[in-house]
């Protein structure tokens, strides 16, 4: 269910900030040698206001298809450029935790002011809460007392590599609670930071399987003097300089566009093809109608009049369903729910573990899409495989479309 926004979510890259409301992100031991607005000061134990009747709480949000496994933290990802573009996992996470605590105000991408915060490239959210409020305080205890259990397993699996509420920090890396001190004490938001896997919604939650090779990151400025977009994961300290082809899509160009009533274009055009109605080009009545129903039904998105980087995201699963294990290569003998998803692809029995007859299906493919039979999925087979070159119908990751929302269970 859509609730109205409070907060602004979609904050323009052109939007002023004052330092005096500049964010603190932790990384005051980073190797980025830069100083942050905040540092941790020790080991603590998290401090809650004990359960009161009178401000009660839903709890957590609970999937039941989480696998076993666990994502692996990173280690921590300081911003090296100016980019402050929402990413999709911003959003998705804002959008969960609206809906869960009703509390929908948010606050994400800032004006880059000194390359000090993963909030100017577009990593880090600020949730709005008031720590001297009863409720409101109860509520931010549950959510990070939620993230951090058990070791902070939540929080990983949403790729998360900072927590910040109330004068104490929280770090998925063994690190755990320890107490903080910046310009701000963090007691009118949450401040939560993500690693590019969680950014990117290449998490367990988001996608059912655990991240095993964080993603290191993007490797800085190129030589135009723009930033490097990654859209795909680097586990090695190599920096491409293109990016492989399997991992576009006829979304890639328009990840960052904000579309409205009005626009024209091929922006536009992929918009509408997306959402299935007549692709002219032309942003009007109809094509709005069709992006706020879509939106309103989508469990991930709140329902807008213009397009948001999760949308096209969304949008990209929809059409390319692959597209989040594209960078995952996977053979027989390996388990998971990407072999889930490559059994579906392939129309053979789906029980997640890649055996010799799925080995099979997968070389037959290969050979009718023109690659090499070697019966390894890689980059390339998964795009292929969206291409329909085997006649199956589309996998459906879990969560990732409308139709699957009962993968969903709350507490409330
Ligand atoms: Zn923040």
């Amino acid at each position: 269910m859509w609730r109205a926004v409070v907060g602004v979510s979609m904050v323009p890259a052109v939007a002023v900030v004052t330092p005096a409301s500049a964010d603190n992100n932790d990384d005051s031991n980073g190797s980025s040698g830069r100083s942050y607005g905040g540092r941790s000061t020790g080991p603590t134990t998290l401090q809650l206001l004990p359960a009161d009747s009178n401000f009660p709480t839903p709890g957590g949000p609970k999937r039941d298809d989480l696998p076993d496994g666990v994502d692996l933290p990173g280690a921590f990802q300081s911003n090296v450029f100016c980019d402050p573009q929402d990413r999709p996992g911003l959003q998705a996470f804002g959008a969960l935790l609206g809906d869960q605590w009703d509390r929908p105000g948010y606050t994400t991408s800032r004006t880059c002011l000194d390359m000090k915060s993963d909030h100017y490239d577009g990593r880090a959210i600020d949730w709005q809460l008031n720590a001297f409020d009863p409720q409101d305080r109860r509520i931010g205890d549950e959510v990070v007392a939620w993230l951090s259990a058990n070791d902070g397993e939540m929080a990983k699996r949403f790729g998360m590599q900072s927590i910040i509420w109330n004068n104490q920090i929280f770090r998925p890396d063994g690190s755990g609670w320890q107490g903080y001190v910046g310009q701000s004490p963090h007691t009118d938001h949450v401040h939560f930071s993500f690693s590019w896997d969680g950014a990117m919604m290449r998490t367990s939650w988001w996608t059912g399987v655990p991240v095993e090779m964080p993603d290191l990151g993007p490797c800085g400025v190129d030589a135009s003097g723009l930033a490097v977009i990654t859209l795909q994961a680097r586990a090695d300290a190599t920096c491409a300089t293109e990016d492989p082809t399997y991992l576009e899509s006829a979304y890639t160009p328009y990840r960052g566009e904000v579309i409205a009533e009005g626009a024209e274009g091929p922006a536009v055009q992929v918009l509408q093809q997306g959402l299935g109605v007549e692709d002219d080009g032309i942003f009007g009545p109809d094509t709005k109608a069709a992006l706020v129903e879509f939106t309103e039904d989508h469990p991930w998105l709140e329902a807008r009049e213009e397009t948001s980087a999760t949308l096209w995201h969304v949008l990209e699963l929809q059409d390319y369903p692959t597209m989040p294990y594209r960078s995952m290569q996977t053979e027989e003998g390996d388990r998971g729910y990407q072999v889930s998803v490559l059994q579906t692809q392939l129309d053979v029995e789906v029980d997640g573990i890649f055996g010799p007859l799925t080995a099979e299906a997968v070389r037959s493919a290969q050979e009718e899409a023109g690659l090499t039979p070697t019966g390894i999925v890689d980059g390339l087979t998964w795009a292929e495989l969206d291409a329909g070159i085997a006649g199956a119908e589309m996998p459906v990751p879990p969560s990732v479309h409308g139709g699957n929302v009962s993968s969903w269970t709350q507490n409330d």
